[in-house]
């Protein structure tokens, strides 16, 4: 049986048409819609996942360089507890859920029923290659959907483990992974899904969003951008410091709400930088390049990019490549112009601006020349000025005196806005955004007022009164 599967597999995985085929006739059957039937998959694929964790550390650390620690924190921790919360809640997230009639359509009772779209489609990034492919698979599938999951073809090492993951525990007709590059990605955006979920650039993410367009598929799309990081006079600047260094070279940089550039208070801008220094060697040592937790940028066309970034800059701190080994240690650049590449692109690298304020108008024409960012970082010990700029800016989600650590939180939805995305997951928001919720009314029978039917002679200063009253 097993043979005869691996067979179809290798014959079906060259004809993407023919998966989607397969899989609407799966999604049609009804299967999905059992929670049982979901639980026990998504038990199988916690199991699956736990008995390979040595080999999936393995993979990230042969892809990049990734540590252990740092892939078991950002990583492999966070899709089992993305798992765990999964099975514990999907029976009520599942549910149908009660809502309050209306006076104008009595008697009814009424509800929201959360139903799985149909055929998602997931394309994830090269980042966090295990995180950002399995946590929408899985919610995806907690929402009764199949998938076909594109893993990024620029980590093969975990693309390759995902595959061998997704085929152990599903049949190709729930989930299956199709490794590949962008062809297989123009290919499988050519076919008719149900969903498409997408995080990656945003260049790419307005290719994917016009192909969803041509079938008014719905799109979730996580994206990035320019993360500004506000440092104003009155903090601990050795806390800063550290929180700042740790969130800036986590990943090599290379971390979608990665602080991209730093807005600090001119008065403190030298002292903020001594620090930096300081943390960055206490973090990776003299030589960060024999740090064994400094993760290597994922490959030379972005080493490349990166170095040109930095080409023409005032480098304060770092700025050593090793271009065969993909190595940039981490970078401290001062007073960038604003019309440099590196202040109007995403830096994605161990490369961090330092610009500096004297008023609010400063921060503004700096944060409105660039669009809305994924994230926003402010560190102060001025709460009415904490809460003015977050009050001040559009951005995804954002964190006051540290960086990084909302993602960390379940309930605290995740997306991007405008240019960072759109739509949003994490937990139960994850579950939400792979379900249709679908309003039903179910109507009572024993009373049916000839009000609403015509002849409305005479009706309307009583229909008048209604609509005050329900205000
Ligand atoms: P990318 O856009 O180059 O690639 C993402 C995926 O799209 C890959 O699977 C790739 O094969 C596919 N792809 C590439 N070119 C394509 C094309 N022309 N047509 C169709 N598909 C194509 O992004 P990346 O380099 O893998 O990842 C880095 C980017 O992702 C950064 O901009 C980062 O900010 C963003 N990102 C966002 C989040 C988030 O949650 N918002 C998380 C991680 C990364």
């Amino acid at each position: 049986m097993h043979a005869l599967y691996n067979l179809l597999y290798l014959k079906n995985v060259q004809n993407i048409p023919e998966i989607l085929k397969i899989q609407k006739a799966f999604y049609k059957s009804q299967k999905t819609k059992n929670l049982n039937y979901r639980l026990s998959i998504l038990k199988s694929l916690k199991k699956e996942i736990l008995d390979k964790e040595q080999a999936i550390l393995d993979a990230l650390y042969n892809d990049f360089k990734k540590s252990n620690f740092e892939t078991f924190i950002s990583e492999f921790g966070l899709v089992i507890s993305e798992l765990n919360l999964a099975i514990k809640n999907l029976k009520k997230w599942a549910k149908p859920k009660r809502v309050k009639s209306s006076l104008l359509t009595f008697p009814s009772k009424d509800y929201i029923y959360k139903d799985p779209y149909g055929n998602v489609l997931i394309i994830a990034p090269w980042n966090y290659p295990f995180l950002l492919a399995l946590e929408p698979l899985i919610m995806a599938i907690a929402a009764g959907n199949t998938v076909v999951l594109k893993p990024s073809e620029l980590t093969q090492s975990t693309s390759k483990i995902i595959t061998q993951i997704i085929k152990n525990v599903f049949l190709e007709d729930l989930a299956i992974s199709i490794e590949g590059g962008v062809e297989t990605s123009t290919e499988l955006l050519a076919q008719k899904w149900d969903y498409i979920f997408f995080t990656g650039s945003t260049k790419v993410g307005k290719i994917v969003a016009e192909a969803a367009a041509k079938n008014l598929t719905p799109v979730t799309l996580e994206l990035g951008g320019k993360s500004p990081c506000i440092i104003d006079e009155t903090v601990n600047l050795n806390l800063v410091a550290k929180r700042l260094a740790w969130g800036k070279y986590f990943n090599g940089g290379q971390t979608c709400i990665a602080p991209d550039y730093v807005i600090v208070k001119s008065d403190i801008k030298e002292k903020l930088i001594d620090n930096l220094k300081k943390e960055i060697i206490k973090m990776y040592g003299n030589t960060p390049e024999k740090s064994n937790d400094l993760p290597r940028i994922i490959n030379k066309n972005n080493t490349l990019r990166l170095k040109k970034l930095i080409e023409n800059q005032d480098v304060i701190f770092g700025g050593h490549i090793v271009e065969d080994e993909n190595y940039i240690s981490p970078t401290l650049i001062n007073a960038p112009s604003l019309d440099s590449t590196l202040m109007s692109e995403e830096i994605f690298g161990p490369i961090l601006p330092i610009l500096d304020y004297k008023t609010y108008e400063d921060i503004e024409s700096i944060i409105y020349g660039l669009d809305k960012p994924l994230s926003l970082y402010i560190f102060s010990n001025n709460k009415s000025f904490a809460d003015f700029i977050l009050n001040s800016f559009n951005f995804g989600g954002g964190v006051v005196n540290d960086v990084l650590v909302h993602f960390g939180n379940h309930k605290l939805p995740f997306g991007g806005i405008g240019g960072s995305g759109m739509g949003q997951y994490h937990g139960k928001h994850g579950f939400d955004t792979f379900s249709h919720h679908k309003s039903v009314m179910k109507r009572g029978n024993w009373i049916d007022p000839s009000f609403r039917y015509p002849p409305y002679r005479g009706k309307l200063n009583l229909l008048k009164k209604i609509f005050k009253f329900l205000g």
